[in-house]
């Protein structure tokens, strides 16, 4: 909390004069192509490894990058994130979700171990969204089965909620008419290395520069 204060001090001072123009403009509007599901793990620093500045992209993160699905269709039980998803197609008219896991990630560990053994109730509900037979993760070809059990989970996880985010009819319908891609995003926190689902190859590939062409041939 310290660092936080001390940071705002700073960001006054120093970096203030020269972004107050920025969000000035931005006060007028946000137009952001983007919306960006990840967890609320404080190594995701998102505007770090994606060199993000303020206004492009519209954020939601939660405890295991989770999208609960929708329910009966028209309105789910965890009205915050679907709220969300609502907001970003229908006002902000995004053309992209990304849904961004990472290693080491404290959700996918309370998966692996079982959430019924959580004390927390609201986590061990929360968790229900990730929880999926593990043995379908270990025998899942587009999971790199190299690394750790949550690692594995985790990367299977981020596919999974892209089915749930399908589960959106407002999701759906701008899937069929091509208004709208998918992205499954993993940061791997050792080598600090963003791996994108590449859909040539079925598997999560370091985000380089071919990949990054590739991604960017697609895009609408
Ligand atoms: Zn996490």
């Amino acid at each position: 909390m310290k660092k936080l204060v001390k940071g705002i001090v700073d960001f006054r001072n120093n970096v203030r004069p020269g972004v107050r123009e920025t969000f000035a403009k931005l006060a007028l509007g946000q137009s952001p192509d983007a919306l960006f599901i990840g967890c609320s793990d404080s190594r995701v620093a998102v505007n770090v490894f994606a060199s993000t500045d303020p206004g492009d992209l519209f954020v939601v993160r939660n405890v295991g990058n989770l999208v609960p699905p929708s329910g009966d269709g028209a309105t789910s039980d965890h009205e915050s994130e679907a709220a969300a998803i609502e907001f970003a197609l229908e006002a902000l008219k995004v053309s992209h979700i990304v849904v961004c896991g990472h290693s080491e990630c404290g959700a996918m560990q309370a998966l692996v171990k079982g959430r019924e053994s959580l004390s927390s109730p609201n986590l061990k509900s929360w968790l229900q969204f990730g929880e999926v037979d593990l043995s379908k993760v270990k025998a899942c070809p587009q999971v790199d089965t190299s690394l750790a059990l949550h690692d594995q989970l985790s990367q299977f996880n981020v596919l999974n909620q892209l089915e749930h985010l399908k589960t959106y009819p407002l999701v759906r319908e701008r899937l069929e008419k091509g208004e709208l891609q998918l992205h499954a995003w993993w940061f791997e926190l050792r080598q600090a290395e963003v791996y994108a689902f590449d859909k040539n190859q079925e598997k999560f590939t370091p985000f380089d520069e071919e990949i990054g062409q590739r991604i960017l041939a697609r895009l609408n």
